[in-house]
């Protein structure tokens, strides 16, 4: 081979499991396998979980009345103005959002990408919850700063360890982040939580909280508040999007809304407006499909809800039935992260997963790639597919674990 150009440090650091192990997956379907894919948050990956069609209206009208110039970069006013009173209006009591405060973003990954952009220095810190979604572990490095993780507790329905936070809270924390519904334990924090959260961070006045509630509308506990409502002194980051609730994740598009009671945010704010001109603006007919999803009725998540909650309790179900397997039964999103008790993977869920791939052809998540410290012997499953997919799903990984225990 002859010269090789150097990557830069910071993307040969980058590891996203979730897509990582799809790699062998596909190298799979091409051989002709057909794969049981239980691995990926993405709702349009399953049938009949489909974009509702008045969004899909929406964001084609606007497609051919050549609504495809560029947006203001903070989004389009009447998108900004929807999400607002959206976010007044939220479940439990919301907060006094205005359009003001709200910037429209390509998901919550550009999102979180403009917030440590414009929090985090050198030697900073974010302290997220161990498990967690991946880029809240890959992102924050790019910046110079590193995350720290708190414990999520895996034999009390994973709730967050107050202990922990304190702990580790310090005046490099800069951003201490909520994921409510968690991905990927489906934990639900209620008001009581939230308010001893806030108890900690209000005694560091250079933090403030990411509320990361892309999951909110798929609540099974009926628990789930903003974090912006309870919090009358604490400065918050709110987001959101159409990913998960909206079913449209192939449209990149989500917000950051500002919290900022007593005014500390005023240069952070002006920080992330800088960043946000600087990129230009989201997609113009995807904010226009929003609207259309935010101003509409949303009778249709009733029956969206009642489905994925019928496809939780039949997994809870068969995990209970099979030797090898336990889990914290999810209060939302849809996901679970399940315990792997054969001591034969307490140490290698990633080998799990590539066996159970090969020799079964079910694909799911190792659980050290949410968590090297607080994830290992655990898999993500996603709780998507129809009951009868579950169903083969689970029959396969009990021959697997079966077979594996009884040895070579
Ligand atoms: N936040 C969490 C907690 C997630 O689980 C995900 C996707 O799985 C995202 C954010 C990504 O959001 P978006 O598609 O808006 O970038």
């Amino acid at each position: 081979m002859g010269h090789v150009i150097p990557v830069a440090d910071r993307a040969s650091r980058i590891e996203y499991a979730i897509r990582d192990v799809v790699i062998p997956a596909m190298e799979l379907e091409q051989q002709g396998h057909q794969i049981l894919k239980l691995n990926i948050g993405d709702p349009l990956a399953y049938p009949g979980l489909p974009t509702p069609e008045h969004m899909i209206d929406a964001f084609s009208s606007a497609l051919r009345g050549q609504n495809n110039g560029y947006s203001a970069s903070y989004g389009l006013p009447e998108l900004r103005n929807a999400i607002a009173n959206d976010e007044c209006g939220k479940n439990g009591g919301g907060w006094n959002c205005t359009a003001d405060d709200v910037y429209v973003c390509h998901g919550v990954t550009e999102a979180l990408q403009i917030i440590f952009q414009a929090c985090l220095n050198e030697g900073d810190e974010v302290l997220a919850p161990g498990p967690h979604y991946p880029p809240y572990m890959a992102y924050p490095q790019m910046y110079g700063a590193k995350t720290v993780e708190y414990r999520l507790n895996p034999d009390d329905g994973w709730k967050v360890d107050f202990e922990d936070i304190e702990s580790k809270m310090s005046d490099r924390v800069r951003l201490l982040v909520l994921i409510n519904p968690n991905n990927p334990t489906g934990n639900v924090a209620g008001v009581e939580e939230i308010g001893k959260l806030l108890g900690i961070a209000r005694k560091w006045p250079n933090c403030i909280v990411i509320a990361d509630e892309i999951y909110d509308a798929i609540d099974f506990t009926g628990r789930q508040v903003s974090v912006a409502s309870q919090s009358s002194d604490v400065p918050v980051f709110t987001l959101n999007g159409v990913s998960k609730v909206w079913y449209a994740p192939g449209w990149r598009l989500g917000y950051l809304a500002i919290h900022d009671p007593t005014g500390s945010m005023s240069n952070i704010r002006d920080g992330v407006e800088r960043i946000l001109r600087s990129r230009l603006c989201a997609s113009t007919p995807a904010q226009i499909g929003y609207l259309a999803g935010l101003t509409g009725s949303r009778e249709w998540m009733i029956d969206t809800n009642s489905r994925l909650l019928k496809q939780r309790d039949r997994c809870l179900e068969r995990i209970r039935e099979i030797e090898g397997l336990d889990v914290q039964a999810p209060g939302g999103a849809f996901y679970m992260f399940v315990r792997l008790t054969d001591s034969l993977w307490a140490e290698d869920d990633k080998r799990f997963v590539l066996e159970l791939l090969h020799e079964e052809h079910v694909l799911l998540v190792h659980g050290s790639g949410f968590s090297q410290e607080m994830g290992q012997g655990h898999v993500r499953l996603v709780y998507l597919p129809e009951v009868d997919v579950l169903d083969t799903a689970f029959d396969r990984i009990d021959a697997f674990l079966s077979r594996k225990r009884l040895g070579p």
